[in-house]
């Protein structure tokens, strides 16, 4: 009998036979596998998905990087876990408050249940902003946990992240942070650490700045995947249990002549309502904006007047290039939003149309390429990749991928 765990309202096996590894490959839309396929770029994949297999999932809303990877390593989306962008607006204080603090956290982690029972736990992030959130509950002293960004690798050390010395280690030095080489440091630890800790359970989670710039069938995008395709032959044998899919998908949102394809909302709701009237939240806002500019396809609303709520969603509704738009209670339950956590109303932009503030707020002089972003329905749907045939015990017909390290260690714990 193998003996279980339940996590989060989900059930794993706590013996393992396998490495159960998840790989979250950020903003890789579907069309990059595709492309890079199509002329024979990922052999490796080719053969992974020929004995294992290959769906669609959904997403965790809105299709940021933090939320989506932090509900991957809960196994639940944001109204459990609590994280639902970089930041939120909390209307008591006024103040947008930055989420990447362990405190906003509501529920643990895969990792930190399975290191308290006993199991090697070993995680590495590109960017450094990710690594207290996923890390948070592990503990170093008796070497059974490894947790470490590529951004910040010179600086870890044995008690912070339970391997110091990590470039000497890898023979890689600190990557720039917006680089190819940022992920490919993620990918290359990865493969050192299955050989070297050989640990149970193994996150990896590169970063998105190659999907940001270029789209799919891109030379540049070509050769990421082809580098990733390199570690992932190193990582995929029988004795790893490996899912491989993605924070979120990634669209082309630019005019024809290349300028950003944006709706300025809170220039619209201002004209419309008054200045102070409302708060357009941008949850995608955060301190490494280069690529995106704070444009991406999701945007929350604070009401100062509730009466005028219904006016206003029909106002967003009116707007060419919005998708949806919900009030607060219809929004949290349709996309498992937290709510206090969440605005008044909730929009989301079109396939080519991101939701921007106010149009002096967004700084993009650091936008060389025409703008891609996310963070809406039409990027949720994301690839979901298992080097094995069945996903069991099945949850629902409706893939998550949240659901990444429930099947990679329900595999993993497999008898036959
Ligand atoms: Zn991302």
């Amino acid at each position: 009998m193998t003996r279980n765990i339940t996590i989060n309202n989900k059930i794993y096996p706590t013996k393992l036979k396998k490495t159960a590894i998840v790989i979250c490959l950020d903003g890789s839309q579907k069309e990059y596998f595709d492309k890079a396929l199509e002329i024979n770029l990922m052999p490796n994949l080719k053969e992974l998905i020929e004995n294992g297999s290959f769906h669609l999932a959904h997403s965790a809303i809105p299709s940021f990087t933090n939320p989506n990877n932090i509900s991957i390593v809960t196994g639940q989306p944001s109204s459990v876990h609590g994280i639902c962008g970089n930041f939120f607006f909390d209307p008591i204080s006024q103040q947008e408050i930055m989420m990447n603090d362990p405190q906003f956290l509501r529920a643990p982690t895969i990792f930190e249940k399975f290191y308290n029972q006993g199991l090697k736990i070993a995680c590495v992030t590109a960017k450094d902003k990710l690594r207290t959130l996923l890390g948070n509950g592990l503990k170093y002293e008796d070497k059974r946990a490894i947790c470490f960004s590529a951004e910040k690798s010179n600086e870890s050390n044995e008690n912070k992240n339970g391997i110091g010395n990590v470039n000497d280690w890898l023979k890689m030095s600190v990557p720039n942070v917006y680089s190819q080489e940022l992920s490919e440091f993620v990918m290359a630890a990865g493969v050192k650490l299955l050989n070297d800790f050989n640990p149970d359970i193994m996150y990896l989670s590169t970063t998105d700045f190659i999907q940001h710039k270029y789209e799919p069938g891109h030379p540049t995008a070509n050769k990421f995947y082809e580098m990733f395709d390199n570690y992932l032959g190193l990582l995929n044998s029988n004795k790893s249990s490996i899912v491989i899919t993605a924070d979120h998908g990634m669209k082309s949102k630019s005019k024809n002549d290349g300028s950003p394809n944006a709706i300025y909302l809170q220039d619209i709701l201002n004209q419309k309502y008054g200045i102070n009237s409302t708060r357009v939240i941008l949850p995608i806002t955060d301190p490494y904006v280069v690529h995106h500019g704070a444009l991406g396809s999701y945007a929350t609303i604070y009401v100062n007047d509730l009466s005028k709520i219904e006016s206003i969603i029909e106002t967003i509704n009116n707007i060419q290039g919005i998708d949806v738009v919900f009030n607060k209670e219809d929004a949290c339950k349709k996309f498992n939003l937290p709510p206090d956590r969440t605005g008044d109303i909730v929009c989301m932009s079109d396939e080519n149309m991101t939701i921007g503030s106010s149009i002096e707020k967004h700084d993009l002089s650091g936008l060389n390429e025409p703008l891609r972003s996310h963070g809406g329905l039409f990027e949720r749907e994301v690839p979901f990749i298992t080097n094995f045939k069945e996903l069991k015990p099945k949850i629902t017909e409706q893939i998550y991928n949240y659901e990444a390290f429930y099947y990679a260690i329900n595999n993993a714990g497999k008898t036959s």
